[in-house]
C-alpha cells in the first residue's frame, strides 16, 4: 500500500519502489522501531527537529491537556491561550527586539511570511522599489514557491526557475571548497555583499541567511566574523536582515539561537523544527516592533497584512511547544549540548585519519562529514557514485538513521542523546563509512 498510494517528498519514487521500505511504528527516548520490531537511532532527529526524544511523558500530556480542552480554534480574529503564553515566552528568548510573533505551520511558510513582511515593509512605508532579495549561494530556505525563489541549490530549485522571482545571490564561503581557504572565503562573501550594497540597495529588501550554519547546502559553517560583519553591513544600507533559524534554532548550535553566537538581532526570524520539540508542525516568523509598526494604521490605509493559514498558531502545537521550552529550562538543554557536542568532536577526532574523509563540520550537535574520492587533492565523488545514499543505507542496516546530503553525511542527533548513545552512533557512523569507502 506504501508504494501504491504514497508520493513520498525528495524522493526518486522509482529508486524507492525498488527498495526495501522502512515503516516505522513507534518511538522511545532516540530509538525508532520499524513495522518488524527492528530498532533504530535516530542519527537525524526526524530531519533535524526531534529535541527530547520520542514519547517523551511531559510532551504527551501537554497535548493530551490541551485536547481536553480544544484541538483548533483560530487566530482569525481571534486567541487562544496557549498561543498567547508561546508568544510571550519566544519574544523573552530570542534575540533583543524581536516582540512580535506570527505563526504558521513549516519552516517554508515560515519563510513565505518573513519574505512578504519585508517586501510589504517597504510598501508600506511609501519607499517603492525596495523589491529584491539577496541570498546565498546553495541556501535553502524551504519548498514554497517564494522560498525556493530565494533557494540556491541548482538541483532542488533550477528547474523551477522561470515560474520564480528572481533573487541575487552572493557567495556562501564554503573554505573547504575555496581556493584561498577561510580568509579568501569570507572576503569574497562580504565584498559581493558590499558591492551589491552599494550599487543597489534602493532595490533590495531584504538579506535572508541561515545564520551560522547552512543546513541543507551540506552543513557548512560560516568563517567567525561573517555573520555580524553581514548584518552591521544591511544596517548601514538600510536592508532588512532574515534570519531563517529554522534549523539552527532551538540550541542546535549550543546556544538557543545561531544568531546569538555573534550577538546579532535581525529584523525578521524564522523559526521551526524543533519549536515543538518535534511532535506538531509548528512555525513562527519573528518581527521586531519597527517591522511590526509599518503596518500598523487605520484600516482605510491598506497597510495590513493579508496572510494567514487554516492551522495558525494550532494550541495542541503551542501547548506541547511550551512544554519544550520548559523541560529546555529544567533540563539545561543548551548547556547540556556544548558539553555533548566537546565529547562528539573528541570522538569524532579518530575520523579525520580515514582516507576518504575530507572534513568532519561541527557547531554544536550538527554535524557534516564530507566524504571525497581524493583526501590530497579534495575530489569529490561523482553524484553517480551516490557514496551518501550508500553510506546512509549502510547505517540503517547498522542500526542507525540518517539522510545524507549529496557527499555529506549528516549526523544531527537529538538534544537529548546521552553520552553513551552518542557513542553508539558515532561507532556505527565510522563503521557505515569505513565499510562504503574503504571496502570489506
Ligand atoms: N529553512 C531551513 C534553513 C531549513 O533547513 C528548512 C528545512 N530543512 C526549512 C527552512 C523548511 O522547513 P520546513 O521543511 O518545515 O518547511
Amino acid at each position: 500500500m506504501n508504494k501504491e498510494h504514497l508520493w513520498h517528498p525528495f524522493t526518486q519514487m522509482k529508486d524507492y519502489n525498488d527498495s526495501d521500505p522502512l515503516i516505522i511504528e513507534r518511538g522511545e527516548g532516540i530509538m525508532l522501531y520499524d513495522v518488524q520490531g527492528r530498532a533504530y537511532y535516530d542519527g537525524f532527529s526526524s530531519v533535524w527537529l526531534n529535541v527530547h526524544g520520542h514519547n517523551v511523558p511531559e510532551l504527551n500530556q501537554a497535548i493530551t491537556e490541551q485536547l481536553g480542552r480544544v484541538a483548533h480554534s483560530t487566530l482569525l480574529g481571534m486567541a487562544n491561550v496557549p498561543a498567547i503564553e508561546l508568544a510571550e515566552k519566544l519574544v523573552g528568548i530570542t534575540p533583543e527586539g524581536l516582540n512580535k510573533v506570527f505563526y504558521s505551520d513549516s519552516g517554508a511558510t515560515g519563510v513565505e511570511i518573513a519574505i512578504k513582511m519585508a517586501f510589504q515593509y517597504w510598501h508600506n512605508k511609501g519607499i517603492r522599489g525596495k523589491t529584491k532579495f539577496i541570498t546565498m549561494n546553495q541556501a535553502y530556505h524551504g519548498d514554497t514557491i517564494g522560498a525556493v525563489s530565494v533557494g540556491a541549490i541548482p538541483l532542488y530549485h533550477d528547474v523551477f526557475r522561470p515560474m520564480l522571482f528572481s533573487s541575487h545571490v552572493i557567495p556562501y564561503p564554503y573554505a573547504y571548497r575555496h581556493e584561498g581557504g577561510e580568509t579568501k572565503a569570507l572576503e569574497a562573501t562580504l565584498t559581493a555583499l558590499r558591492n551589491l550594497l552599494e550599487t543597489r540597495a534602493d532595490e533590495i529588501a531584504a538579506l535572508i541567511v541561515e545564520p551560522i550554519v547552512q543546513g541543507a547546502g551540506g552543513i557548512i559553517l560560516m568563517p567567525p566574523g561573517c555573520l555580524s560583519q553581514m548584518a552591521r553591513l544591511c544596517r548601514e544600507h538600510g536592508v532588512l536582515l532574515i534570519a531563517d533559524e529554522v534549523a539552527t534554532g532551538f540550541g542546535r548550535t549550543g546556544a538557543m539561537f545561531a544568531c546569538e553566537l555573534e550577538d546579532v538581532s535581525p529584523d525578521l526570524m524564522v523559526i521551526g523544527k524543533g519549536l515543538t520539540g518535534g511532535y506538531l508542525p509548528v512555525a513562527a516568523t519573528l518581527a521586531t516592533d519597527e517591522v511590526y509598526e509599518a503596518f500598523y494604521a487605520d484600516y482605510q490605509e491598506q497597510k495590513t497584512f493579508f496572510h494567514g493559514h487554516s492551522y495558525t498558531g494550532n494550541p495542541l502545537g503551542c501547548a506541547v511547544a511550551l512544554a519544550s521550552l520548559k523541560l529546555f529550562e529544567e533540563r539545561n538543554m543548551v548547556e547540556g549540548v556544548r558539553a555533548k557536542a566537546s565529547f562528539v568532536e573528541h570522538k569524532l577526532a579518530a575520523l579525520k585519519d580515514r582516507p576518504h574523509v575530507g572534513e568532519i563540520r561541527q557547531k554544536g550537535l550538527m554535524i557534516g562529514i564530507e566524504l571525497v574520492r581524493d583526501k590530497v587533492t579534495r575530489e569529490p565523488y561523482d553524484w553517480s557514485d551516490r557514496i551518501g545514499v550508500r553510506t546512509s543505507q549502510r547505517a540503517r542496516e547498522l542500526g542507525m538513521l540518517t539522510r545524507p546530503l549529496g557527499n555529506v553525511i549528516v549526523f544531527i542527533p537529538p538534544l537529548a542523546s546521552s553520552e553513551a548513545e552518542l557513542d553508539a552512533m558515532i561507532n556505527i557512523l565510522t563503521e557505515s563509512i569505513r565499510q562504503v569507502t574503504e571496502g570489506g
